[in-house]
């Protein structure tokens, strides 16, 4: 979508430091990380939320997942520990309309979070 800010950093028209991309999926740093290891996992098709999945985008969602775990590795807290965090909607405070994964990790992280 033209005017969605993570579909005009797919498509590289707006800079982010990329940590792994696929066919199907491309992995960021958050601008404003709130954990050492800040990672948002995005599928490149625009999908504005998790409530938009549909079963048609059953291999979108393995890949986001493998591509989950690369980062995991590649950021050295598969083993350490991380959390996922996929915000939906107002109350979540979902800023950009198109799905992303939040990974986070490098550090002790609270549950519950806020
Ligand atoms: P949300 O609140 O929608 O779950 O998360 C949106 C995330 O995108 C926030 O953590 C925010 O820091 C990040 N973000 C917003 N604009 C940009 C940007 O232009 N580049 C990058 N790399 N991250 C962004
Ligand atoms: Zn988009």
């Amino acid at each position: 979508m033209a005017d969605c800010l993570f579909c005009r950093i797919v498509k590289k028209q707006i800079p982010a430091t990329v940590v792994e991309e696929t066919d199907q999926t491309l992995a960021f740093r958050d601008i404003n990380p709130r954990a050492p290891v800040h990672v948002l996992v995005i599928p490149k098709d625009h999908i504005p939320a998790l409530m938009d999945f549909r079963p048609e985008h059953a291999a979108i969602l393995m890949a986001v997942h493998q591509t989950i775990q690369k980062v995991a590795e590649k950021e050295n807290v598969a083993h350490s520990g991380f959390r996922v965090v996929v915000n939906n909607g107002k109350d979540s405070g979902q800023a950009v309309a198109h799905v992303h994964y939040h990974v986070l990790g490098g550090r002790g992280l609270n549950w519950p979070p806020g």
